[in-house]
């Protein structure tokens, strides 16, 4: 097994409460209501990620998933100027992949396999994770064979952390008021297809809002990190202190 490497998240104060950052050969998943912050934050650290270690990347290219068509390679170009970075070395770290259905979510994970044996990645960012199942599989009846699926795409995602030692990033947008309709989709852990992502997850982290670019994350679980807050920005420049 290789060493255990931390992608930072690009606020020292978020990295605090990670003991480091971003865990690779582990599944973390980030939650949270819409505009939380989850999509900027897997913008910078696609682009964190490629850094040398000693600057809290992995030295490896990042492989993004997109179930919702909100990647934006520009928003990386921007937030690479913090380091550096020139805008075709950063583009060309990162594989992008749109999936419009599970079933080609599904698929995006055997051809990541054979992407990771040719060269080296150290993150895999799936956003999001839940939102293609929730509209394949809409009425009670199919619940059964959501989770089924769920569970099958969670398990194949835990074999790339091993195999690969990559991170993997997932990220679910959860509501937070339970009320009747929005039931299915509101405290991830009760919910339909929120337990799956969270038994499979090794460490969740919740997402709120601040005030302004303010956002909060807290660290929900996870086998190694204590139960703590932190607050950063999210900023032009990505996610900042
Ligand atoms: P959803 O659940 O809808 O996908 P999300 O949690 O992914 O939401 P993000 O898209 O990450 O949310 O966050 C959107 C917020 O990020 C915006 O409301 C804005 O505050 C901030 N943001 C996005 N782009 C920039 C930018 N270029 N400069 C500053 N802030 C930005
Ligand atoms: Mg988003």
């Amino acid at each position: 097994r290789q060493e255990l490497i931390y992608i930072s998240t690009g606020s020292k104060e978020f990295d605090k409460i990670l003991g480091g950052g971003f865990e690779t050969g582990s599944i973390t998943e980030l939650y949270g209501e819409y505009r939380t912050g989850k999509t900027q934050i897997c913008h910078t650290i696609a682009v964190i990620s490629q850094l040398p270690q000693h600057l809290g990347g992995a030295d490896g290219k990042c492989l993004w998933i997109d179930t919702e068509g909100t990647f934006r390679p520009e928003r990386c170009v921007e937030i690479g100027k913090r380091f550096n970075l020139r805008e075709d070395c950063i583009l060309e770290n990162i594989t992008y992949a749109r999936a419009y259905n599970t079933d080609q979510q599904l698929q995006l994970l055997q051809q990541a396999s054979a992407l990771m044996m040719e060269s080296r990645y150290a993150l895999l960012i799936v956003d999001s994770a839940m939102n293609l199942f929730r509209t394949d599989y809409i009425g009670r009846g199919e619940l059964q064979a959501r989770q089924s699926l769920l569970g099958r795409f969670m398990r194949m995602l835990m074999r790339l952390a091993d195999e690969f030692g990559v991170a993997v990033v997932i990220t679910n947008q959860v509501v937070a008021t339970v009320d009747g309709a929005m039931m299915f989709n509101a405290d991830p852990k009760k919910a339909a297809g929120g337990h799956v992502l969270a038994h499979a997850s090794t460490t969740r982290l919740s997402l709120r809002k601040g005030r302004q670019e303010s956002r909060i994350c807290k660290v929900v679980d996870s086998p190694r990190l204590p139960e703590s807050d932190a607050t950063f920005a999210i900023t032009a420049n990505g996610v900042e202190d």
